[in-house]
C-alpha cells in the first residue's frame, strides 16, 4: 500500500479500486482488518496522542476522508489524491460483499436507525446478507455477544469518533469472526435517510463540510478543528523546509 504521512498520521494513497480489491483480497485470505478513516479531526485532536497515532499506523488501510486531508497531501507532496469519504467506501463493500456472502453487522447510532439503514441496504442491494444491527446506545458487552452469536464477518461501527475507533481497538481480538472492521461516524443516519447528504454538485465541489456545517450550526467548534489542521500543516512544511 502506497501511503503519506501528515502530522504523523499515515494515509493511503492508493485509487479506490485498488483499496477494495486489496481489502477483498485480505477478506479471502481470512486477515483481519481494520480500515481507519483519516481526517482533519482525528489529526488535530490526536496528533500528540502517541498511542492513537501507533494504532492507525500498524494497520494496513486509511483512507483520505476529508477534504483537508487531500489538500495537506497536496501541500506537503504535490501529489493529488482523490478523497475516499467513509460512506462512499462502505456502499462499496457493501456492494462488493455480495459476491463473497458476506455476513454484515450494523452497529450504531439512535435506536431504531440501523435497522432503518439496514431496509434502506437491502433495497439497494438485494443480496446483501445483513445479519443483524443494534443501537450505539446499548450494552457493549451485550453487543459484542449478540455481533458473536451473529458469525457476522464484516462489523460497519457508527458511534462517531474517537468511540468507534476506540471500541474497534478494545475487541478486535474479542470479535474473532469479523474480518473487516469498518467505523463508520454519521453513515448510517445519511443511509437510513434520517439525516441528508449534500448533493452531488456540493460534494464535487468538497464543500460537503460547508453543507453539513449549514444544516447542523452545532458543528461549528467541531470545524475550527479545520483551521487549526491547517495552522498544523503549513507550520509542519515550513519546520520541514527549515531542516532541509
Ligand atoms: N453515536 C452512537 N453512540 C454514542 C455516540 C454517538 O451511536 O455513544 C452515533 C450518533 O447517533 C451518530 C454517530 O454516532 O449516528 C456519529 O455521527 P457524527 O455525525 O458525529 O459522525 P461523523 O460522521 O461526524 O464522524
Amino acid at each position: 500500500m502506497d501511503k503519506k504521512n501528515i502530522l504523523g498520521f499515515d494515509v493511503c494513497i492508493e485509487n479506490e479500486d485498488i483499496l477494495l480489491d486489496n481489502i477483498f483480497n485480505d477478506y479471502k485470505s481470512n486477515n483481519q482488518i481494520f480500515i481507519a478513516s483519516i481526517n482533519p479531526e482525528i489529526v488535530t485532536k490526536n496528533y500528540k496522542n502517541k498511542y492513537l497515532k501507533n494504532e492507525f499506523n500498524k494497520q494496513k488501510y486509511q483512507i483520505p476522508d476529508g477534504t483537508g486531508i487531500v489538500w495537506a497531501i497536496k501541500k506537503k507532496y504535490n501529489i493529488l489524491v482523490k478523497r475516499i469519504t467513509g460512506i462512499d467506501l462502505m456502499l462499496k463493500i457493501c456492494e462488493t460483499s455480495m459476491n463473497y456472502n458476506s455476513r454484515i453487522f450494523l452497529y450504531g447510532a439512535k435506536e431504531g436507525i440501523s435497522a432503518k439503514a439496514k431496509q434502506e441496504l437491502e433495497n439497494l442491494y438485494h443480496n446483501i446478507n445483513i445479519v443483524g444491527c443494534c443501537s450505539g446506545y446499548e450494552d457493549e458487552k451485550l453487543v459484542i455477544d449478540k455481533i458473536n452469536s451473529s458469525m457476522t464477518d464484516i462489523l460497519f461501527v457508527a458511534l462517531g469518533s474517537p468511540k468507534q475507533e476506540q471500541f474497534i481497538i478494545d475487541n478486535m481480538d474479542k470479535l474473532k469472526n469479523i474480518k473487516i472492521f469498518m467505523p463508520v461516524g454519521g453513515s448510517f443516519d445519511v443511509i437510513s435517510k434520517v439525516k441528508k447528504r449534500a448533493p452531488n454538485w456540493i460534494i464535487k465541489l468538497n464543500l460537503e463540510w460547508l453543507y453539513r456545517l449549514f444544516k447542523e450550526p452545532k458543528r461549528f467548534f467541531r470545524q475550527l478543528q479545520l483551521i487549526k489542521f491547517i495552522y498544523l500543516v503549513i507550520k509542519n512544511k515550513e519546520n520541514e523546509n527549515e531542516k532541509n
